[in-house]
């Protein structure tokens, strides 16, 4: 049972067939999805939805597939995790980290999109399934690839961190290094994609995987008993999770599905890589690219591609965003560590960073409900954290030893603390 009717233009309405095309050819806006929301509704309860596997599939009404879902079957229905430790430290009284870093199968948000972008890809009959990324798509979409017996093709910029490339090369795509940015690398998959008719995630079925995004909205409202919670902050990159959370908020609005009034939204991104804030602070509503410079290099575009949408949602939900430095970012890393126990990657200690800042603006009250989005894992940058954490105390097998390390009189240790 399909709800999916077409695609239509995000800024003009007009209404185009649900194929490969992702362009509006009147006004080049993006296209999105239509659904048959009074069909959908008849099926797409509470109750329906909680009795379904916890995957991101059981959100199936209000995805853009017409036939049965094909991978993500282990993808979404992430932990949203209640953060009192943090809360206490940040001064504010409910807040909850949502945790993609723990997403099956590759432990970033890009499995969401990448499970709904890979279904719709073989029904649309594409045997080569390729994208531009930052690294966690490029790894996402490799893995799932495999799954299908897809044919792969992963273009990253050439100094992607080692982990982030590797967890990319063990599935066996075509993995292609660009010299270059990710901008210069996303300019040349779009030549790529429309020579050679393959299928690429975030080019020409981007209007497909745009929407796996929305299951993240989807989730974190039915996780907290089906209540709105009053603020959400998530990072920014090309500007597609941040929109699609929204949508999903009010796609929950629209079918009397969430209690309470939707969220306001807040964007985070990196000082060296923040068009997006940039435009916002200024009062602009298309930024102007800027070429990326930071250790947060999932989330370094300079020319976001839909970067006006994350502008329009802040603006709209009466939320806002900030920027924080690589220095910040780290610190984020470790505040989270030490008081949650999750180990996120940089766009997560962005996300962190953000929140604090906007607290201590007063930008997001104390007293109300914040969900932080924690889009990706720290095992795969664990190396930017060299320098940053507890060291290894070498000692000897003998318990005189660790005694002398507790009494503070271990040779070569000295009072060092525990
Ligand atoms: C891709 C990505 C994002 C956000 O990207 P958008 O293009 O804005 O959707 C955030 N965090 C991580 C870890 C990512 O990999
Ligand atoms: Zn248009």
């Amino acid at each position: 049972m399909s709800t999916l009717i077409g695609l239509q233009c995000h800024v003009c309405h007009t209404a185009f067939a649900a194929e490969a095309t992702y362009v509006c050819d009147q006004c080049f806006g993006p296209l999105e999805p239509v659904y048959d929301y009074d069909k959908a509704r008849a099926t797409f309860t509470r109750e329906n939805i909680a009795s379904r596997p916890r995957n991101l599939w059981r959100y199936r009404e209000l995805l853009p597939i017409t036939g049965e879902p094909l991978t993500g079957f282990g993808s979404g229905f992430t932990p949203l995790i209640p953060a009192p430790r943090l809360a206490a430290r940040l001064g504010v009284r409910e807040l909850y980290v949502k945790d993609d870093g723990v997403n099956h199968p590759t432990l970033s948000y890009k499995d969401r999109v990448v499970s709904v972008a890979a279904t719709r890809a073989v029904e649309l009959g594409f045997t080569v399934f390729g994208c531009a990324s930052t690294g966690n798509l490029g790894n996402s979409v490799a893995a799932h690839a495999s799954r299908l017996g897809l044919r792969c093709f992963v273009f990253i910029p050439d100094d992607l961190e080692p982990y982030k490339v590797l967890g990319s090369a063990i599935y066996h795509p075509t993995l292609l290094a660009v010299r270059g940015n990710y901008d210069d690398v996303n300019r040349l998959c779009t030549q790529v994609a429309d020579k050679h008719g393959w299928g690429f995630a975030n080019i020409n079925l981007r209007s497909y995987y745009a929407e796996g995004a929305k299951t993240m909205g989807f989730e974190i409202v039915e996780q907290l008993g089906w209540r709105f919670p009053k603020h959400v902050v998530s990072p920014v990159a090309g500007g597609t999770l941040l929109p699609r959370i929204f949508r999903g908020f009010r796609e929950l609005h629209q079918l009397g599905l969430g209690e309470g009034d939707l969220p306001k939204m807040y964007g985070a991104q990196a000082a060296g890589s923040a068009p997006v804030i940039r435009a916002l602070h200024q009062g602009i509503d298309y930024p102007d690219p800027v070429k990326p410079d930071t250790i947060a290099k999932s989330i370094a575009i300079g020319n976001p591609a839909d970067g006006f949408q994350v502008i329009e949602v802040l603006k709209e939900s009466g939320g806002w965003g900030e920027m924080v430095t690589d220095e910040e970012i780290l610190d984020g890393i470790n505040l989270l560590a030490e008081t949650e126990g999750i180990f996120t990657e940089p766009a997560g200690g962005t996300t962190i960073a953000v929140t604090r800042k906007l607290i201590e603006q007063e930008r997001i009250p104390r007293n109300e409900s914040i969900v932080m989005c924690i889009t990706g894992n720290g095992y795969k940058t664990a190396d930017i954290m060299t320098g940053r954490v507890t060291r290894a105390i070498p000692i000897s097998r003998s318990l005189e030893d660790v005694d002398a390390y507790l009494a503070g009189t271990l040779a070569g240790v000295g009072g060092e603390q525990a």
